[in-house]
Parts: C-alpha cells; structure tokens; sequence
C-alpha cells in the first residue's frame, strides 16, 4: 500500500497527464486551422498518449488500494503561430513533465517505496523518448523553416504517425 502523501503525488500526476492531453488538443486544432493535418495528426496521437498516462497512473493507484483525486484543468493557453511554435511549446511542456516525473521518484526513494519507484521507471524511459520525439519535429520543422514544399513535406510525414 501506497502512503497518502504518494497517493496524492500520483493522483495529482493523473491531473497533469490528462492536462497534457488537453494541450495537445489546442494544439492539434490550431495546426488544424492553420493548415498542416499532418502536424494536427501527429498531436491528436499525442494525445491518446496523454490518456494512456494518466490511466497508467490512475491504474496503479488503485491497484494499490489508495484512492485517485483528480484536480482541476485549466483552460489550455497561449497562442501557436506555426509548426516550429507548437513543437518549442511541446519540447519544453515535455521538460517540465520529465522534472515532475523525476520529483515523483524522489518522493518514492525518500518515502522507500520500491513498489512506486519500479512503475515509475516506466515514465523516466518514457520522458527521454517524449523529448526526443518532441526534439526531432522541431528540427525537421526548423530544417522546414519558411519553405512551402518543405513544409508541405514535412506536414505529409507526419500524417502517417499512427
Ligand atoms: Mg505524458
């Protein structure tokens, strides 16, 4: 059994990774009405992603027998100009959930709870392949940079993300 303390930590990640998801969807709908489908294609993935997290998480709190509290989402903000601003934005929200996830081990390794600390190594991997997937389109959109064929290039490469 998981500590309260923990419980709350982890229930209060289940908030941020569904936030992340709702992000993703602002996101998706301005690549959307900008014009790139791909780049929308790739966030409304991004997005299962975030739900798959936070079920993750939500899971095993309850698999631990303590009980999920989830908190309120704010209204998603900031303004998104065109592909290489949504993946800067994307890179560095995906810096700030990997120092959330490495303050969730620190708490499973000062409370030694060995339990949390393995399911967390699930999202230390997880968080490298986030900021490199992240990294990756923002210099293929930056490579792009004001190039119309190659951004319609880079746009048709990721309406194949599946
Ligand atoms: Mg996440």
């Amino acid at each position: 059994m998981i500590s309260k303390k923990m419980a709350e930590a982890l229930s209060d990640q289940v908030t941020k990774e569904t936030l992340s998801a709702y992000l993703y969807q602002a996101m998706a709908s301005q690549a959307y009405y900008l014009g790139y489908k791909g780049v929308a294609n790739w966030f409304q993935i991004q997005v299962q992603e975030e739900i798959n997290h936070a079920k993750k998480l939500y899971q095993y709190i309850q698999e631990q027998g303590a009980k999920v509290i989830l908190g309120a989402i704010p209204k998603p903000v900031g303004s998104y100009k065109d592909p290489i601003d949504l993946f800067e934005k994307t890179l560095a929200h995906e810096k700030k959930v990997t120092g959330m996830i490495n303050n969730l081990v620190r708490l499973a390794k000062q409370e030694n709870d060995a339990a949390t600390g393995k399911m967390l190594e699930w999202f230390v991997k997880e968080q490298v392949e986030e900021e490199e997937g992240a990294g990756k389109q923002l210099t293929k959109a930056k490579a792009a940079g004001s190039d119309k064929n190659k951004l319609a290039e880079f746009d048709k490469d990721l309406a194949g993300r599946k």
